[in-house]
């Protein structure tokens, strides 16, 4: 049986602390807040948690959940407490930007990212089966040892996700199409609604907003600190994005502008036919 360590019991290291307890593991958390130490131990999120870091030196495996900003200098402040042969991983959403930093760091590091999320943050947003079936995507690197992507190939595979790699690289230039992008534009649409000037027809469609509004607006209305800091730390990739996205809209607009109707239903056509092969 292995001990699993779990710093930042949010969304997703409060589902990862969940899963791996059910499935036996023993899991330790660490949290500067009192309140969230307590939530964690009520909810079942881990078996023990402390203020300070020495509690994980007995763990084989550390998940760093923090915001993303906040993961390279939690690793910094969590090495001396290390035994050496511990594994690191983190579950940030951005990779190119922090997985050369952290294998310098500690050697036995390899860089995941749960691609499963929900519009809800903090300890008591946690839950189990957040992973099922989703993607969670390994980056590692030349350098990181192969016991580490074992144990981690283990710990997917009970969690019941779809296990891929690719290079950090590869990574953020994927997400920002699938994830990162949507973020933007989920937001703008958001945005541009609360723009209606007439308040009789704004709150008409607030009233009328149905499925459709729900899952177009979902992830442009999630946690805004993930939104900020998709775009500083992969900023390169999503501004290639947006700008072909902006492009693709231009074009939009061209169509309906001209009545381009031929255009524009092939565009929706092969957007039916494409959608599938993404989901
Ligand atoms: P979250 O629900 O806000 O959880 C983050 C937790 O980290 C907070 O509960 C907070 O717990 C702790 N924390 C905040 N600032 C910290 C700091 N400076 N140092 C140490 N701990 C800190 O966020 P999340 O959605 O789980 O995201 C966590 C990580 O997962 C991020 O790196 C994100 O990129 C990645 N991720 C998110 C999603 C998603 O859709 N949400 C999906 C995949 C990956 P305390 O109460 O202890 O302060």
């Amino acid at each position: 049986m292995k001990n699993i360590g779990i710093i930042g019991l949010g969304l997703i290291g409060g589902s990862l602390g969940l899963e791996l307890r059910e499935k036996g593991f023993r899991t330790f958390g660490v949290s500067q807040r009192e309140k969230t130490r307590d939530r964690a131990l009520e909810r079942g999120i881990v078996d023990e948690i402390s203020e300070g870091y020495s509690l994980l030196n007995q763990c084989d495996l550390i998940f760093i959940c923090t915001p993303i900003e906040a993961i390279i200098s939690t690793v910094q402040d969590l090495i001396p407490y290390l035994k050496p042969e511990t594994i690191i991983t983190d579950v940030g959403s951005v990779k190119g930007k922090i997985v050369p930093k952290l294998s310098e760091l500690w050697s036995n590091f390899i860089g995941g990212h749960p691609m499963a999320g929900t519009t809800q943050s903090g300890v008591d947003s946690g839950f189990i089966g957040l992973f099922d079936n989703a993607p969670y995507v390994l980056t590692p690197t030349e350098q990181t040892p192969q016991k580490a992507i074992d144990l981690m190939t283990e710990i997917i595979k009970l969690l019941n996700s779809r296990l891929y790699f690719c290079s950090p690289e590869e990574h953020d230039q994927a997400v920002a199409w699938i994830s990162h992008l949507p973020v933007m534009i989920s937001g703008s649409l958001i945005q541009s609604c609360l723009k209606e000037k007439n308040l009789k027809v704004l709150e008409l469609a607030k009233n009328l907003a149905s499925s459709g509004f729900k899952d177009t607006s979902r992830v442009g209305g999630g946690n805004p600190e993930l939104g900020l800091m998709m775009a500083k730390y992969n900023s390169q990739e999503l501004l290639r994005s947006l700008l072909e996205y902006r492009e693709n809209l231009d074009q939009i607009i061209e169509d309906i502008n001209n009545e381009n109707w031929t255009n524009l239903e092939q565009k929706l056509k092969q957007n039916q036919q494409a959608r599938p092969n993404f989901l």
